[in-house]
């Protein structure tokens, strides 16, 4: 049987994304980014990279954009800091490395991705996490670079609010009207290898060492090539509970259901659990689902015919 062609999906956060509040120029700039990012992995992943090495350079790509609530323009804690969290996944052989609540680094994603390739363990959080990123070698961050105007502004409206908020969700105007959120991505590459990456600054007044979803295998980031690979975006608390990641897969693994009927109802579950949010998943057969139950999720993925594809709303 011949192998599926790669497939490559991205995400940049679910939530309410009011159009009322987003500008036109804005929302605009905002899917130019996702189409030059979901590009420029693709270009790798065309050119036969290893689908964790795309699904890394793409989430790498998103961090850097201070569009997202993850490296630059990660979201502050109650404390006015940004710890973040990541985690990359190999459906191989289920290798994983995450970072959790960690401060200070311009990448955590690739943070996570040294956790991997040593192998010893497949999470460290806070300092510890840190001091092993630079360790080895990689590039630290101060808040010149990790936090934008637009974030303190947030921080102070949801501490006056008495509000613990998902980035995308805050309803009153802001001043680029942006409300971008955790970002990750999931590819099949050409060998039909699996993988998922996840990168998030977590929710706006967070209690400093809250960790989510994000960095957790199973909760919000899982692959294996026997399956799908899956990353998930929104209240992290409900996608832990629900073990929304691993559950994609159990139900592709154990019920034999189809990808999206899955993933639609993984979205569904994680509502028990007073969540909201979407999911991004592309499965061993190179199908692709992309659902949420907020009004807006930033996604891009490329079409069976190697078009980019960017939408933000139920498009
Ligand atoms: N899932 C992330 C968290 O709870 C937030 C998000 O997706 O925006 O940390």
């Amino acid at each position: 049987m011949s192998r599926p062609a790669p497939r490559l999906v991205l995400h940049g956060g679910a939530g309410v994304i009011d159009p009322q509040h987003f500008p036109e120029a804005r929302r605009e700039a905002v899917r130019a980014a996702l189409e030059r990012i979901v590009l420029e992995a693709w270009a790798l992943l065309q050119a036969g990279a290893a689908a964790l090495d795309a699904v890394e350079h793409a989430v790498v790509l998103l961090e850097d954009c201070e569009f997202f609530n993850a490296g630059r323009g990660a979201v502050l804690n109650a404390a006015g800091e940004v710890e973040m969290d990541a985690a990359i996944m190999d459906g191989r052989d289920r290798r994983a490395g995450g970072v959790a609540a960690v401060c200070g680094l311009r990448n955590p994603i690739r943070a996570a991705r040294a956790v991997l390739e040593d192998g010893q363990h497949v999470l460290l959080g806070g300092q510890g996490a840190r001091d092993f990123a630079l360790a080895r070698g990689l590039a630290p961050a101060d808040d010149d670079w990790l936090v934008t105007p637009e974030r303190r502004l947030q921080l102070q409206r949801a501490r006056a609010a008495g509000r613990v908020s998902l980035d995308h969700d805050e309803v009153y105007p802001s001043p680029s009207g942006e409300r971008m959120g955790t970002v990750g991505a999931v590819a099949l590459d050409a060998e039909g290898h699996l993988a998922a990456a996840t990168s998030t600054g977590g929710m706006t007044n967070k209690l400093p060492g809250r960790i989510g979803d994000s960095p957790l295998v199973g909760a919000g980031t899982f692959a294996d090539d026997a399956t799908c690979a899956v990353s998930t975006t929104g209240t992290g608390e409900a996608f832990m509970r629900g073990v929304s990641a691993f559950d994609l897969h159990a139900r592709l693994r154990y019920r034999g259901e189809a990808l999206d009927v899955a993933a639609q109802a993984v979205v569904e579950e994680s509502r028990r659990f007073g969540g909201s949010g979407g999911l991004i998943a592309v499965d061993r057969h190179g199908n692709i689902a992309l659902p949420f139950d907020t009004p807006g999720m930033y996604r891009a993925f490329i079409d069976r015919d190697g078009a980019p594809r960017v939408a933000i709303y139920r498009e």
